[in-house]
């Protein structure tokens, strides 16, 4: 079944009504109204826009709306079977044709096709440009018509991306065999080089070319220093997140050693590499997507055609490779773009473990080290190591690696909520080299920092280091104070250190002009973390809690009956929403975004439910469903006060505000009317919303108006539980009601009518 857009002309009705009606979204992310738009006008397209994004939408709502079938080119089975999957949800005619279905099944598929049951084709390339593939393709065209292709992951295409397939160079066949049809082709990928490559090779006609910043707002960066703490900072990490997440580590063993013992602490973990069968790694897979586990443990095998949109964090256990790849990881959390958070855990030794995998790199025919490559990959490695220890802006040093420019202060970083202080260390500094040269240049960091402590360690004793000049006095400093001032000197290049494998601290002429007080010597220091202010008090955050648990198990139980992955059904936004808002009508949850017409109702009722008995187990008022009239009529209440509009509202409304204009009191009107006053302040709530003339001081006195208005600027107008927290419970819930009513109706923004 599919939905269907009520306009008889699509192109009229506004594409903010049609993204509403098929995927329940309110407004368009940034780009993808022009794009769409100039898909419908039959341009060809070039869309670049980092991973989640919204790239798939570009493509799909313009599907929807143009006559004939849309078909997209993709690259791995399990990518087209999600995005089939998530589009059939919403009850839109989507299918795939690719190797995992049998003959006969590709025919029944094919033959819905041609009855026009069928909006978006998901095709591999290979099959596309088959000698096979082609009448049917032909008869296609000439039935139901060929809206156009997008070829998604477009830089396959070219030798110059990191996933070239040759089947796609094929793909520029498909503009000679159809010239006139539009082409939209999609990729995540960041260089120029590969954007060019894929206009030459597909042939692109002058194509409207967007390219979005790469900057993942919703992402917060943080890194935190790998001490023996971090297993419990990660534990920690994990119990403070909701939802999913992934860890990544270096190694196999590390993999499933941390799995092993984040089960052991009852977390539902998972290991992932490519040391396990393939059986076993799909297994595992399908359960993260699922929601069975919570926590994927892995190397980065796990990583391409992981589409899980709601990753809430992706911690870095081990070092990644390079600023590019952390970039490519991080980013796997958080693709719907709700708050999600990217943890690198730095530890200084770990760069030197990854310093020994590159000094292994060497020609395996020749055995001689591959030095090109090793000076690379300990480039990449060093801008990891400075973005790491840098105090700057974290979005500001991964944009400028893409060679975007950002102006820091992205408040969404450790280093811009908690600015390091910069501290003069250069007592201290100097402290630290003169230990240095009296060790004569021939130790590392630990025995520096062991005799600077005083330590009684053999290795100190044995070399007579306790009768040192410098022996002790560094008391003062913890043994990590003296590391972080180490590594920044070394990072500073104020010290050197050398890179055979066993590292050996050494002077330069830079360290000598400290020793000498010729420069003075700032180090960040790194401060305890620290949460942003939070206006919900503790029980309305308890209960939103509470009640989010109850949806996610509602979601989870909707998801296995119809065995699909929990995202499918609502995104983890959506959910977050329900559990603040607590929409207690089919018309309020349907404003919820992410809640299009068909999932309203297919699962609308179900989850009302659930809200509506929440709330009466918290014993918050339960609102009416209110007349029918009410129920079926637009989404938005109308805003005129003519009488043209009063439609909208059933006439027992209209009963209530003639009385009440009478100077009746609700209780009084109740009476009369032979209702419960339930009912009667619903009623008055719904007239207020609408604009209607109704006294409100009559109903609520107006410094507990002011005190209840002040509370709604405050914490939103979502819960009516969240409210009356803030203000104390100081009034009851209708007086907040009917101000929450008025307040709605001021706040209302102008919206274009609603077709449905
Ligand atoms: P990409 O392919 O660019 O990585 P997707 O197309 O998978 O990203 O989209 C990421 C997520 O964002 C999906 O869950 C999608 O449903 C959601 N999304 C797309 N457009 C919107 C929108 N306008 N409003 C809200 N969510 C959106
Ligand atoms: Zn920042």
């Amino acid at each position: 079944m599919t939905a269907q857009f009520t306009s008889s002309n699509p192109v009229q009705a506004s594409l903010p009504d049609a993204l509403k009606h098929y995927f329940g979204y309110d407004r368009f992310r940034l780009g993808q109204q022009s794009i769409i738009e100039a898909a419908l006008a039959d341009q060809d397209v070039l869309v670049i826009m980092p991973t989640g994004g919204g790239k798939s939408m570009c493509f799909q709502l313009p599907a929807l709306l143009r006559k004939g079938v849309t078909m997209v080119v993709s690259p791995l089975i399990a990518l087209m079977q999600d995005q089939v999957q998530a589009l059939v949800d919403n009850g839109i005619g989507a299918t795939f044709l690719n190797s995992s279905i049998t003959g006969l099944e590709a025919q029944q598929r094919e033959s819905s096709i041609l009855n026009g049951d069928i909006k978006l084709l998901y095709v591999a390339p290979e099959r596309l440009l088959s000698d096979r593939f082609t009448p049917f393709l032909n008869r296609l065209k000439a039935t139901v018509g060929l809206a156009g292709f997008a070829i998604d992951e477009a830089h396959c295409v070219s030798e110059w991306g990191h996933d070239f397939r040759p089947e796609y160079r094929q793909l520029r066949n498909l503009r000679q065999r159809f010239p006139d049809t539009p082409v939209m082709a999609l990729t995540a990928t960041a260089t120029e080089r590969v954007r060019q490559d894929i206009v030459q090779q597909l042939a692109l006609r002058s194509p409207v070319v967007h390219v979005a910043s790469f900057n993942r707002q919703n992402l917060y960066y943080e890194v935190r220093p790998k001490s023996r703490n971090s297993y419990s900072e990660l534990l920690d990490l994990m119990r403070q997140t909701d939802g999913s997440g992934i860890v990544y580590c270096l190694s196999r063993k590390k993999v499933d050693e941390l799995a092993a013992r984040l089960q052991q602490d009852g977390v539902a973990a998972l290991p992932y590499h490519a040391g396990l069968s393939d059986r076993a790694r799909s297994e595992n897979q399908t359960r993260f997507i699922r929601d069975d586990v919570r926590v994927m443990v892995a190397t980065i095998a796990f990583g391409m055609g992981i589409n899980k949109p709601d990753v809430r964090f992706v911690a870095h256990y081990d070092l990644p490779r390079s600023l590019e790849n952390y970039y490519q990881e991080a980013g796997r959390a958080g693709r719907d773009s709700e708050p999600a958070r990217c943890t690198l855990f730095y530890g200084y030794g770990d760069s030197k473990t990854i310093e020994f995998l590159i000094a292994q790199k060497v020609d395996p025919a020749t055995g001689e080290p591959l030095e090109e490559e090793q000076r690379i990959a300990r480039q990449q490695l060093r801008q990891v190591l400075d973005y790491a220890e840098s105090p700057h802006c974290r979005r500001t040093i991964q944009l400028s690696y893409f060679g975007e420019r950002f102006d820091g202060n992205c408040g969404n970083c450790d280093n811009c909520i908690n600015p390091k202080p910069v501290e003069d260390w250069t007592v201290e500094a100097q402290k630290f080299l003169s230990c240095v040269a009296r060790c004569e240049q021939r130790f590392g960091m630990k025995h520096i920092i062991d005799v600077l402590r005083g330590s009684k360690d053999r290795k100190v004793l044995q070399r007579g280091h306790d009768r040192l000049s410098t022996y002790g006095i560094g008391k003062d400093r913890t043994a990590d104070a003296w590391r972080t001032l180490g590594r920044s000197l070394l990072h500073q290049g104020l010290l050197e250190e050398t890179t055979d494998g066993y590292p050996v601290l050494r002077l330069n002429a830079q360290s000598w002009a400290v020793m000498k007080g010729q420069q003075a010597v700032q180090v960040a220091v790194v401060p305890q973390q620290q949460d942003a202010p939070d206006l919900m008090s503790d029980r309305a955050k308890a209960d939103v809690q509470m009640l989010l648990d109850l949806l996610r198990s509602l979601r989870k139980t909707l998801a296995d009956a119809e065995s699909v992955p929990p995202y499918v059904i609502f995104a983890d936004s959506s959910l977050q929403l329900m559990a603040r808002q607590q929409p207690q009508t089919l018309r309020e949850f349907s404003r919820i975004s992410g809640v299009g017409t068909y999932k309203r109702t297919k699962y609308g009722p179900r989850f009302v439910d659930t809200i509506r008995a929440f709330c009466e187990e918290q014993g918050i008022p339960l609102q009416d469903d209110g007349d029918e009239a009410v129920e079926t009529s637009s989404p938005t209440p109308p805003s005129g006060k003519e009488s043209g509009d009063r439609s909208a509202l059933s006439r027992s409304y209209y009963a209530t505000l003639e009385l009440h204009q009478q100077a009746l009191s609700p209780e009084e009107i109740a009476a009369q009317r032979g209702l419960s006053s339930r009912t009667i302040y619903d009623h008055l709530e719904k007239l207020i919303e609408a604009g209607e003339a109704i006294a409100l001081d009559q109903l609520v006195p107006p410094e507990d108006q002011t005190a209840i208005w002040q509370a709604i600027d405050a914490v939103g107008d979502g819960s009516l539980r969240v409210i009356r927290d803030h203000v104390k419970e100081a009034y009851e819930y209708e007086p907040i009601r009917l101000v929450r009513a008025a307040w709605r109706n001021e706040s209302k923004i102008d919206k274009t009518t609603d077709p449905f």
